[in-house]
Formats: structure tokens, C-alpha cells, sequence
């Protein structure tokens, strides 16, 4: 029998108009800012998947929590509501809020990490790993193999391998290791889950060396409903239930609350531990501030406490998903190479096959971003080696096993039309990858560089070469 369709569980209240480009000002767009999608004014911009974080479209019952906003500066009404809510859904001791997730790596790496650690963890994320090393850590990847293989078809990719992760322990010594950073739905694998088995296993082994369990819990929500969906046993609980027992699992976390929480800002360190969690609350002061608002206003600490129960809806997290996978499901039908399973918050291709005639040393991801805005006025993000960055060792350019591309989708933002519209331009492109050409840095940051880095193509028309055959359909 056929399954029958579902529907966005909500109606559009209000609108957002976007500004259609012809090729020719994108052209120019893109050369101006340097070939790099985050360098981009928005404006110029019609489908915007650079990111899904803080792009989120808030709900009415968020927006009306706006306006009872308690801005005063210590014990606001809404700090206690969002500790309520973070004591419910995710279930910690200790909430310390801060003005985004990398806030909370920054108090969590100054607060455990001495120099010389080593901070086990699966896949590295920028701006945790960057924290880390700040802090005079050495990251390692504990990843299982299949998270670095974008075609193996295994249900929980993000998972730690346990042998990597024991040998590690082993090799260094526990008192080396601060903590184990446990990430959910791997972002930089294209977004792909760890199990609950997995979860409970890492927590067992830590625990019986006596290394604390930190979670990346940004996309533990979407995570859940991974596991509800695919993990043997956990079809009949809810996302909630799933959600509290990931955590119970580890000692605290860090929240990027423009996630999986749906607000445009905002974040939160979560811990167990008494004194560490006092410790916080004395450098919170320092870096964000006072401990009852961490850098946020009073109406942005409201609207997180009612995003975070939105967020654990069924039919909420099941539509939101339910996209990324009809994106999906369109490339991979079209033959474009996709990072498989479909992750939860984008679709990942996979930018070295793609561009099979773009060597990694002229960064294929980087010139298929620019490419496809130059095609459709759809900005992506590179993930592979401008993200990845230089090992600071050696400092030679790292080139990870995945080079991707990201088209990440916002949350409640855009409609099922938007997605077929990408899809087509995405299709195009890889019906004739040779019209991209590969870039090379014209200005390299030291820190993120993928943010602020500047390119010029290898060849002086451009990074999209053959202006005709582009030109199909696309003009404002
Ligand atoms: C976004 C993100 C962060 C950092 O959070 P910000 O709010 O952007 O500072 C950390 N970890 C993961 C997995 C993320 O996706």
C-alpha cells in the first residue's frame, strides 16, 4: 500500500519576500565576496541552506513569549522558565546559559581541559575542536570508519567506535583525558546519529575510568527521533522519553540552542557536578555574563524554553526531517552523489565525486558552493578541507576523507516548491560538473578559516564557465 503524504503541521502566518537575481548579479555577487558563500549579503541570496542555525522560524507561542521579556539584569522570571524546561526535556543539574553553543564550549574547554589533554571525540566540529586546542588540547577522532565512507548504508554513523576509543585510553592514560566529547547526528559526517546502545556503551567505559561524558547535545533532539526510528525497541517511546535517557548517559553538555531549540540565539552549558558547575558559574561572568542570562535577553531565554518543548513534537520533528529527506530523495533519484542514510538537518553531496576533475588541492566543495549560487541564488556551505583547516603540527592543509558540500534546510522555513527548485539546480550542474572550475586562496584566516577565507577561480571566466547553457530558467 502506498503511504499516504504528510503536511507541514503548521499554516503561514507571515511572510518573508525574497529577492530574485539574474546570473549576471550573482556573477558579480560572488566575485565580491570572494568565492566564499559566508561572505555573501543575504540580500542577494533566494534560498538560503548556508546553515540551519539560528535561521529557524519561530512559532507564534515564541513570539508572544518575546513580549514577556523579564530584562532584568539577575533572577529573571524567564531564566527560571528555561531552567524548567531544561530540567524537563533534557534533565542536568546545573543550567548555565550563554550566548551560543560556542560560548559554552569556551567556559566547558577553559574549566576541564590543562594543557597536554587529550579530549577524545566522534568527528570533530569547528568550533568545539577549536575550543579544545585553545584550552592546549589535542582533539582525536574516535569515529567508527563508516562515518568517513559517504556511501556505507549503516543506521547510526556518528557512533564512537569502542576498540579506538580503549585503545586510546590505554595509550594515554585516563588521567590525560578530561572529558569524551559525545556529538549527536554528526555534523561534519553530513549529520548522522549515534545509537542509544552506543551512548550507553561509551558511557560504561568512561565511567570505569573515570572520564566524564560531555555531550554535544545541539542535535540531540533530531538525534532521538533517529533512534526512534531505527534503533530495534525504540519505535513505541517518545521523542522526550528517548531524549532524557541519551542524556542520563553523560555528565553534562554544551547547546547550541539555534538548533535543534528553535531560536534565531542563544545557547546553554549544562553540568552535574556541584563544584565544576560552580566553577562555571564564576567564569560565565567573565566571558558572557551574569549567570541568570549568560548574554542573552531576558525574551530570547523565554522563546528558548518554549522552543525546546516545540521541538520534541512528533509531528514537528517528523516533518522537519521529512524534508531533508524529500531534498534528498530527489538528488539520489537524479544519480547527484549524496552522503547516505539521509542525515537530519542537510543534505551532504559529495563534492570530490562530483567534480572528479577538480584535484583536493583546488578545493572541489568550495568551487561547487559558488557554482551552484551562481547558478540558482542557492547558498550552500563547504565542509571538507577549507573547514577542516591545517593540522597545527605541521601545518599543512588537512584533506579529510569527505569533501562535501551542505545544503542545510532552516527549520518551519521553507516550503517543499523551494526544495524542488535546489534540487533542479543541483541536478543541472552535475549534467555537466566540467563547466566548474576549482578555486585557490587569495586570503587565508588563522582561526575558522572557512568563514572569512577569500578564492579566485584557477582560470580568469569565473567558477561556472559556459554562460549560455546556465542561463536555463533561472532569471528574476
Ligand atoms: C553549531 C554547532 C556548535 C556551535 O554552536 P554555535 O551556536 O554556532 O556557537 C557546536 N556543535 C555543533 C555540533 C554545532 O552544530
Amino acid at each position: 500500500m502506498k503511504t499516504r503524504s504528510w503536511a507541514e503541521p503548521f499554516k503561514i502566518k507571515v511572510v518573508e519576500p525574497l529577492r530574485m537575481t539574474t546570473r549576471a548579479e550573482r556573477e558579480r555577487a560572488i566575485s565580491a565576496a570572494g568565492f566564499n558563500t559566508f561572505l555573501l549579503r543575504s540580500e542577494d541570496v533566494y534560498i538560503d541552506l548556508l546553515t540551519d542555525s539560528g535561521t529557524s522560524a519561530m512559532s507564534d507561542r515564541q513570539w508572544a513569549g518575546m513580549m514577556l521579556g523579564d530584562e532584568a539584569y539577575a533572577g529573571s522570571a524567564n531564566y527560571y522558565h528555561l531552567e524548567d524546561a531544561v530540567h524537563r526535556f533534557y534533565g542536568y543539574k546545573h543550567l548555565i546559559p550563554t550566548h551560543q553553543g560556542r560560548g559554552a564550549e569556551h567556559l566547558l574547554s577553559r574549566l576541564l581541559i590543562e594543557p597536554g589533554d587529550v579530549v577524545p571525540g566522534n568527528m570533530y566540529f569547528t568550533t568545539t575542536r577549536a575550543h579544545q586546542e585553545l584550552a592546549g588540547a589535542r582533539f582525536v577522532d574516535v569515529i567508527r570508519d563508516e562515518a568517513h565512507d559517504p556511501a556505507d548504508p549503516s543506521p547510526f554513523k556518528g557512533n564512537i567506535d569502542l576498540a579506538k576509543l580503549s585503545t586510546l585510553i590505554d595509550r594515554v592514560g585516563a588521567e590525560r583525558i578530561p572529558y569524551l566529547c559525545l556529538q549527536c547526528c554528526v555534523n561534519m559526517a553530513g549529520g548522522q546519529p549515534v545509537s542509544l546502545a552506543n551512548v550507553r556503551e561509551v558511557h560504561a567505559i568512561c565511567r570505569s575510568h573515570g572520564i566524564p561524558v560531555m555531550l554535544d547535545a545541539t542535535r540531540a533532539v533530531e538525534n532521538a527521533y533517529f533512534i526512534q526510528q531505527r534503533e530495534p525497541g525504540q519505535a513505541g517511546r517518545s521523542i522526550e522519553e528517548i531524549l532524557r535517557e541519551i542524556c542520563s548517559y553523560t555528565d553534562g553538555c554544551t547547546n547550541s540552542a539555534k538548533k535543534d531549540c528553535l531560536v534565531n540565539i542563544g545557547g546553554f552549558l549544562c553540568l552535574n557536578d556541584d563544584a565544576v558547575a560552580e566553577e562555571a558559574r564564576n567564569m560565565v561572568v567573565l566571558f558572557e555574563g551574569l549567570h541568570t542570562y549568560g548574554g542573552l535577553a531576558g525574551r530570547d531565554m523565554e522563546a528558548m524554553a518554549i522552543g525546546i518543548a516545540e521541538s520534541v513534537q512528533q509531528d514537528h520533528i517528523r516533518a522537519r526531517i521529512g524534508q531533508v529527506e524529500y531534498l534528498g530523495e530527489l538528488l539520489q533519484r537524479a544519480g547527484v552523489p549524496i552522503v547516505r542514510p539521509i542525515g537530519g538537518h542537510g543534505i551532504f553531496v559529495d563534492a570530490a565525486r562530483f567534480l572528479p576533475h577538480i584535484p583536493r588541492e583546488q578545493f572541489p566543495a568550495q568551487a561547487l558552493t559558488a557554482a551552484l549560487y551562481v547558478d540558482s541564488g542557492v547558498r550552500a556551505m563547504e565542509r571538507g578541507a577549507i573547514s577542516c583547516g591545517r593540522d597545527p603540527d605541521t601545518d599543512e592543509n588537512i584533506y579529510p576523507p569527505l569533501e562535501l558540500i551542505r545544503l542545510t534546510i532552516p527549520r518551519r522555513v521553507y516550503t517543499q516548491a523551494h526544495m524542488d527548485v535546489t534540487a533542479e539546480s543541483v541536478i543541472a550542474l552535475h549534467e555537466h560538473p566540467e563547466r566548474v572550475v576549482g578555486v585557490r586562496f587569495t586570503h587565508e584566516p588563522r582561526y575558522l578559516r572557512f568563514f572569512q577565507a577569500r578564492f579566485e577561480p584557477l582560470e580568469g571566466q569565473g567558477v561556472l564557465r559556459d554562460v549560455a547553457l546556465a542561463d536555463a530558467g533561472q532569471e528574476g
